[in-house]
């Protein structure tokens, strides 16, 4: 017989112990170029604002700090940790309250959750929220990418920049655009043994140099940057191969061998140029995807941008985003660099003391024109880079029917071409069938290549296929933390006797 239980609820719930609400005028997410730039604009016109990173310090990724167990001579630096460095030193002697090690997890309405430790869960709520959290290695996949040795070129730069361990002995840097080649710069820099780089677009054309050129005045320190690193890579006699793309990675138990070839403007590769490298390291520099995930499960509005990553959330000329009371600055928004970065957070700090009524809208106008004014040059700069490395669809055509797509649930190619035959109609569908995006990094790594795929099946532009849904928490987060405290043992729901 099946009775019906019903639980008892007469006593009242309680939340973890260690749950904390609290409020505040602006909560920035990101401690990066962005996020501090905001927090600092904000608090400067006495806004009371929380600046949260689940780093253990502020800088971000360009301006990331050194580990407190190293001490790193002078010259050894690097003019971004310097510049970081200032930066946080303002932060953390302005008003602004700082809140590393602590990741955001979810966001309801004006409401930010963050885990600051295994158990300690904190609501924080905002008038206004600034999303700045920054951007990923566009993942790649091909076939023998899960190999070890096989790293992003993020990955690459840190463990050189800020452990000074080389990912390899002989490493090829295959990758497109100037972030790639800074990165092969930056390792030689350090010592490490970069064989090659491989750039996959063409070697640009005197009309696309001269755009640039023209584009320069403001820029001339990004100009003068990506001569220093075509002159260090010169210089160090390192090999760079235009129109040319890594296909294959290759070896027992860890990389051997990369497989290179030439490509076309597409980047699809020329049948028969295929060559063979000797390599222990392949750092992927392919450009970088925004993190999206907060924009949206706050639900702004997005537009693709193959260019700037991918899906970008849409913003006005004050960073806001078409969510009342939340605006994006920064790399999350399309990548632009580090130092449009700083001008995006700053006109979105001062846009949030407005919204806290901390100064007036012409005030904030005033102190906003010269980082738009630099915006604008960046814009232009960044628009004349793009005309010299535009993203070729071929970066979609690399994987074969047994490469893994899906790291986390190990998805191989061929189990979401059979999802698809189904008749599944996108990508999230494919998730639900395949576990595709349901891993650890819930969909990073695998999310485009399988709306490449959606795309494919349909006949399709890959702008036209939304991404995997987005769900809290975004980061792993423990059961601890969210976990409501019973008053008392509960009855259950339905017994059989
Ligand atoms: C791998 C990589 C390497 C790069 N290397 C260079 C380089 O060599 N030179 C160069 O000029 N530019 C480089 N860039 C680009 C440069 O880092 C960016 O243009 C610049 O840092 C953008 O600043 P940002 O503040 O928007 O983001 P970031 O500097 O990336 O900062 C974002 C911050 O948000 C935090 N965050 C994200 N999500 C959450 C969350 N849910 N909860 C809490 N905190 C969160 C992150 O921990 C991070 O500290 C690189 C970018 C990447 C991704």
């Amino acid at each position: 017989m099946i009775r019906d239980m019903t639980p008892d609820t007469s006593s009242e719930l309680r939340m973890p112990a260690r749950f904390r609400s609290v409020r505040r005028d602006v909560v920035v997410i990101g401690g990066g170029p962005a996020g501090m730039a905001a927090a600092l604009a904000a608090s400067q016109c006495g806004a009371h604002a929380a600046l949260v990173d689940e780093r253990p310090s502020l800088g971000g990724q360009v301006y990331k700090q050194f580990s407190p167990a190293f001490q790193v001579a002078d010259g050894m630096q690097g003019a971004g940790y310097r510049r970081g460095r200032d930066m946080i030193a303002a932060v953390l002697a302005s008003s602004v309250e700082v809140l590393t090690d602590t990741a955001v997890w979810g966001i309801w309405g004006r409401d930010v959750f963050v885990c600051r430790s295994e158990d300690e869960v904190q609501c924080i709520h905002a008038d206004t929220i600034i999303i700045a959290a920054g951007a990923y290695d566009r993942p790649l996949p091909f076939p023998g990418w899960t190999l070890p040795g096989v790293i992003t070129a993020g990955g690459g730069q840190s463990l050189a920049k800020v452990f000074r361990v080389a990912p390899g002995h002989r490493i090829l840097m295959a990758g497109s655009g100037p972030l790639s080649l800074s990165f092969a710069a930056e390792l030689k820099h350090y010592g490490a043994n970069v064989i090659m780089v491989t750039e996959a677009c063409r070697r640009p054309t005197a009309a696309a140099v001269w755009g640039l050129f023209r584009a320069s005045p403001g820029n001339w320190a990004s100009l003068r940057e990506g001569i220093a690193y075509l002159a260090a890579l010169h210089a160090h006699g390192v090999p760079l191969r235009w129109s040319t793309m890594i296909r294959r990675a290759e070896g027992r138990g860890r990389v051997e061998r990369a497989i290179i070839a030439k490509v076309d403007r597409h980047w699809q590769a020329i049948p028969g140029s295929e060559e063979t490298v000797d390599v222990d390291a392949i750092c992927l520099g392919y450009g970088l995807c925004p993190s999206n995930e907060l924009t949206r499960l706050c639900g702004c509005a997005h537009g693709y941008d193959e260019q700037r990553g991918g899906w970008v959330p849409w913003r006005d000329e004050w960073m806001r985003s078409s969510v009342p009371g939340v605006l994006v600055a920064g790399d999350c928004a399309g990548i632009s660099g580090a130092a449009a970065a700083v001008d995006e957070g700053h006109v979105a700090g001062l846009a949030a003391a407005v919204a806290s009524g901390r100064v007036s809208a012409d005030r904030a106008t005033v102190l906003a024109q010269r980082a738009r004014r630099r915006l604008r040059r960046h814009q232009r700069f960044r628009k004349a880079l793009d005309a010299m490395y535009p993203v070729g669809a071929g970066l979609y055509d690399l994987a074969n029917e047994s490469t893994v797509i899906c790291r986390c649930e190990e998805v191989t190619l061929s189990e979401i071409r059979a999802a698809l035959a189904h008749g599944l109609p996108d990508a999230q569908g494919v998730k639900v069938f395949t576990r595709a995006g349901m891993g650890f990094c819930q969909g990073r790594m695998c999310g485009r290549q399988v709306a490449a795929e959606v795309a494919r099946a349909a006949g399709r532009p890959i702008s036209s296929v939304a991404s995997f849904s987005v769900r809290p928490p975004i980061k792993p987060l423990a059961i601890a933390a969210v976990a409501v405290e019973m008053p008392e043992r509960r009855r259950p729901i339905v017994r059989l006797d």
